[in-house]
């Protein structure tokens, strides 16, 4: 029975001469999102609103679905526009909307009207006041609580005047494009993608980088890495997906290297080379899903040993997050399903059974002195077989 879907955004946050940047990147990812549903669709910017006006037949959840993954959206709200062709009429057209919209009409409810448009002949009080008598008459059962009402039937005055009642909580977050590009250290686990996620939903595009070691880890266990981004570009667009083979560097380190600091000196490289592929790419940041603590590559020391080489920012929305709180995020992306499925991990492979939790940089360094004859070769090789695959959600 909707023709259109009004948008809500959250209009504090564009404040000024950013505005319209902001409504236009939310348009293009609107556009975007729709791609993928079946129907003609138009979106367009009017008086400080969005609209999604529709052409011919659609599925409605589809829409809804993918109107849910474009951050910047707050609300998704499916609207009656009518012309404004007299106040019988608008009673006519409301009573007709609850009708259909609540079979049960079992409700309480209030109606809000505002008018956008002065020269409208009546005071939003008196709106209020008549709709409301006309709804009561029409259908008994219904009852009127102005302060919690099951239902507001919103009546906004406008070019058009716009009906509605159903607001569809969107994602939240800026438009992703309004706040530059980052580069996500990609694993097969729970916590990365989730990181992603996050620092997309605050309007940056997201490229990501793999680290594959073949034969250690499968062809499953990369598949896996594929089905997570695109599962994160449903929410932060096209990701272009690194897949860097590791092996020769990890077997490198392993050889040469203390085992107990395995694991941190492979993160150096690995920040390292995801940095590189990050400065190519015009990312401005990496991100990680690392969270203090969580296990010995994360203690403050090993962070601080990480985070060392890098020369860009790091990103690591999920530093104070409890797993529990992760794990909740990751379920409701539905990335958890995925990101649960047992494949190898290249970190798991070579691990120490006593790994520092402390790591000295001095220890690191000298150790790290071992790796001179082979390194750089070593990564211009993971460099130049990497692949790249482009990645649409
Ligand atoms: P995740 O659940 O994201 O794999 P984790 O708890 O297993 O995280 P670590 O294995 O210590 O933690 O990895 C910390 C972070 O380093 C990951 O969140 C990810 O950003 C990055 N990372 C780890 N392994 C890889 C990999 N194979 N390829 C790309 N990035 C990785
Ligand atoms: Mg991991």
């Amino acid at each position: 029975m909707y023709r259109s879907f009004l948008i809500k955004y959250a209009e504090i946050a564009i404040k000024g001469k950013n505005r319209y940047l902001f409504e236009d990147a939310l348009v293009g990812q609107i556009i975007h999102a729709l791609k993928k549903v079946d129907g003609k669709f138009r979106v367009r910017k009017e008086q400080g609103r969005i609209y999604v006006d529709t052409e011919g037949e659609y599925d409605y959840d589809e829409v809804v679905g993918a109107l849910k993954c474009v951050f910047g959206i707050v609300g998704i709200c499916p609207v009656v526009l009518i012309e404004d062709e007299g106040f019988d009429r608008l009673v006519e057209e409301v009573l007709s909307y609850v009708d259909k919209v609540y079979p049960d009409k079992h409700f309480t409810f209030k109606v809000n009207a505002r008018r956008a448009r002065k020269n409208y002949p009546m005071e939003s009080m008196e709106i209020n006041a008549k709709l409301g008598e006309k709804i009561l008459e029409a259908f008994p059962e219904t009852r009127v609580d102005v302060h919690h009402p099951d239902v507001v039937f919103n009546v906004e005055i406008r070019n058009q005047i716009n009906i509605y009642s159903v607001i569809v909580p969107g994602p939240g977050g800026m438009p992703v494009g309004t706040n530059g590009k980052a580069m996500l250290l990609l694993s097969g686990g729970i916590d990365s993608p989730v990181a992603g996620y996050m620092i997309a939903k605050r309007g940056v595009a997201i490229d990501a980088t793999y680290f594959h070691a073949p034969p250690y880890t499968s062809e499953r266990a990369k598949q896996k890495v594929v089905d997570l981004a695109k599962i994160v570009a449903r929410y932060s667009g096209p990701i272009n997906l690194h897949i860097v083979n590791f092996t020769d560097i990890q077997l490198y380190i392993y050889e040469q290297c203390p085992h107990e600091e395995l694991t941190i000196i492979m993160r150096r490289y690995m920040m390292k080379l995801a940095e590189h592929f990050a400065k190519e790419n015009k990312c401005l940041g990496l991100i990680t899903g690392e969270s203090i603590g969580q296990v010995a590559s994360q203690t403050m020391q090993s962070l601080a040993a990480t985070n060392e080489v890098c020369t860009i920012p790091v990103y690591r929305p999920l530093i104070g997050f409890d797993k529990q709180e992760i794990v909740e995020v990751s379920e409701k992306i539905g990335a958890y399903e995925t990101s649960i499925l047992p494949y190898e991990d290249c970190c798991t492979i070579f691990v120490a059974k006593h790994p520092v939790t402390k790591p000295s940089l001095n220890v690191i360094h000298n150790d790290e002195k071992k790796l001179e004859e082979k390194i750089d070769a070593l990564m211009q090789e993971a460099i130049d077989t990497t692949e790249v695959i482009r990645i649409e959600g």
